[in-house]
């Protein structure tokens, strides 16, 4: 057994409807790129843990995520996710019915850092964000998020390992190259306190002072 099959044997239990969307990505030839289980509780770990009811999801693809995240909020919380393919988000929004979570979850369809500027201008405010959508606007996504952050707000970004890509610093595809520029920013920048995990393909953690 390794040592990811020992932790999810113990720590990770998904239920059918999470189960099921791996094989409806696969059924509506989706890519399947869903975050792994063990990344999945973590998230939900880390929204009970800072008590967070107002959450921006960056991706949403099948919405696993997305149901990690909203299973974890208040009846009265809120999950924004963002997505910018309608068939996503189609799959997505029969995923969540199915797990009876309406009420909490709003997907929007259109390019996020559109939305999310339109946010800024609205002046709305997130205990929680978790990027992970497209790598080249990791950074952009960051500044948006910490413009909409308060004291104490939680910052997750996802795929920050890139399958270990990032150690071999004579790749320079733009991939790894945006996301080494990412660490190098939630490792450094004043206003954060982060760590990565090397759980899933690399998890950020960043709180805002
Ligand atoms: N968080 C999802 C999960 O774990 O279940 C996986 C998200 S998948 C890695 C990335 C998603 O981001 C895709 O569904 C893609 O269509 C979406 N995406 C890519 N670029 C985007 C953009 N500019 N605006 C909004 N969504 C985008």
């Amino acid at each position: 057994m390794s040592e990811k099959e020992y932790i999810r044997s113990l720590f990770v239990h998904e239920d059918e409807i999470l189960y099921s969307i791996y094989k409806g990505l696969e059924e509506r030839e989706l890519p399947q790129i869903s975050v792994p289980p063990e990344i999945g509780k973590t998230l939900y770990l880390l929204v009970k843990m800072s008590g967070a009811k107002k959450i921006c999801e960056i991706g949403a693809l099948g919405g696993y995520s997305t149901i990690w995240l909203a299973r974890a909020i208040p009846e009265d919380g809120q999950v924004l996710s963002l997505e910018n393919r309608q068939a996503h988000a189609d799959f997505a929004i029969e995923n969540v019915e199915k797990a009876g979570l309406s009420s909490r979850v709003t997907f929007m369809v259109n390019d996020a850092m559109e939305i999310l500027t339109d946010f800024v201008q609205k002046e709305e405010k997130f205990d929680f964000f978790f990027i992970d959508a497209d790598k080249p606007n990791y950074i952009n996504y960051l500044e948006k998020a910490i413009q909409l952050a308060r004291p104490g707000t939680i910052i997750t970004a996802d795929n920050l390992l890139q399958s270990g890509r990032i150690f071999d610093l004579e790749d320079q595809g733009p991939s790894p190259t945006t996301v080494r520029q990412f660490n190098e920013k939630i490792a450094t920048d004043p206003r954060l306190e982060s760590i990565l995990l090397p759980i899933g393909d690399g998890l950020g953690i960043c709180r805002v002072k």
